[in-house]
């Protein structure tokens, strides 16, 4: 009886195209896997809109409070993230809730969800009305690159002055695990800002903004 003889050049090939066809096929789930940063299929983002409750923050030039303006411009951020099937979304704060600085609710709610990123959402205040211009905080180094990016994308939908990116010294950024951003979108203390900053087309166009630089710094198309 004769014994098929497989020559061994032509086993080689053949092993040779198996691995590329199971490599090619599974290389983006192997990468969703073993990269445990980037690509990973689910996102939780926390969206913190700053202040809440008895506490105001910054009253603007019109009388209006900073509590306000960002849970407005924080519900738009979620509203838009919703619609990315990658990105799952929280806030801190759904409505006009007071969240205790002194037991860290905010930080505490990120770490335990284990978020990827975090973004506070403010507006600014001085005692000059003149001062205008988009301000953005982080704390610890590895948060630094995703404040500038968010700061970025900010400052292209504002249009206002570039402020710069800072380290501040936030509770919020300080007792946050993940990347975290703190985002002073413009001077609330500026009328002419206030008033840019308070219409729905403004808040829309930041918010698209903000979504856009969450998706490049996590890498998704
Ligand atoms: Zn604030």
């Amino acid at each position: 009886m004769r014994r098929k003889i497989v020559k061994p050049g032509r086993f080689i090939l053949f092993i040779l195209l198996v691995a590329l066809i199971i490599s090619s096929c599974s290389s983006k789930v192997l990468t969703m896997i073993s990269s445990g940063g980037h690509n990973k299929i689910l996102y939780k983002v926390v969206i913190d809109p700053g202040h809440g409750g008895k506490d105001p923050g910054a009253t603007g030039a019109s009388g209006l409070y900073e509590k306000d303006f960002t849970l407005s411009l924080s519900k738009e951020i979620a509203r838009l993230l919703e619609e990315e099937p990658q990105i799952e979304v929280h806030m801190t704060r759904k409505d006009d809730t007071f969240l205790s600085a002194e037991e860290r609710y905010r930080p505490n709610f990120a770490n335990d969800l284990k978020a990827d990123l975090y973004i506070s959402i403010h507006g600014n205040t001085f005692t000059d009305p003149n001062l205008s211009g988009t301000q953005s905080f982080y704390y610890h180094d590895n948060s630094q690159a995703f404040a500038q990016l968010m700061h970025q994308y900010v400052m292209n939908a504002s249009g206002f002055k570039d402020q710069g990116v800072q380290k501040g010294d936030y509770f919020v950024l300080r007792d946050t695990n993940m990347p975290a951003a703190l985002l002073e979108i413009g001077y609330l203390t500026n009328p002419q800002e206030e008033q840019k900053m308070l219409r729905k087309d403004f808040q829309r166009s930041v918010a698209a903004s903000i979504c856009e630089g969450i998706k490049e710094y996590l890498e998704i198309e």
